[in-house]
């Protein structure tokens, strides 16, 4: 199986309305609800484009017009639904959130490479990474339940 890499960071969710509506059905699916307040944090995070800061997005959140106004608490377990279900990811080194371009599979570990300049985030699809670390732990004994891979540098836009 090959891996690939995407170079444009908004390749993969370039339709905010189109990939929560994906969500959606992948959600039904799976037997869980994607309630508004899940559906509008999930959406301001696939429109961002590039990683979003936990901060901006309760910004945004709270900006929101009537129904769409939610307190921090409710907006992170909003979070939390959606990185348990493998919706979105967390940027543990940055403290932002990205979406997830496959959300129809469940939570996954997948290398990220985080660009210093323009902060866009790709994920590197390479299942062989996730699972020769894997067996690396395992082989030591080690049984690993999470997985943070971020390597930082500067993407092919911002080297070239
Ligand atoms: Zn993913
Ligand atoms: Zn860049």
């Amino acid at each position: 199986m090959k891996g690939h890499a995407c170079i444009d960071p908004l390749h993969h969710v370039h339709d905010a309305s189109g990939f929560v509506a994906a969500v959606e059905r992948a959600s039904l699916e799976r037997g869980l609800r994607l309630t508004p307040i899940r559906a509008r944090v999930l959406g301001l995070i696939a429109e961002a484009g590039r990683p979003l800061k936990a901060y901006d997005l309760l910004d945004q959140v709270r900006d929101g017009e009537g129904a769409g106004a939610a307190a921090p608490p409710t907006v992170y377990r909003a979070l939390d639904f959606l990185l348990a279900n493998g919706f979105i990811h967390k940027l543990e080194s940055v403290n932002a959130f990205v979406a997830c371009h496959h959300p129809s599979t469940a939570q996954h570990s997948v290398p990220f490479l985080i660009c210093d300049r323009c902060h866009s985030a790709v994920e590197l699809e390479d299942a062989q990474v996730v699972a020769a670390l894997d067996e690396r732990a395992r082989a030591l004994g080690f049984v690993p339940q999470a997985q943070t891979l971020e390597v930082h540098g500067l993407c092919a836009r911002c080297s070239g």
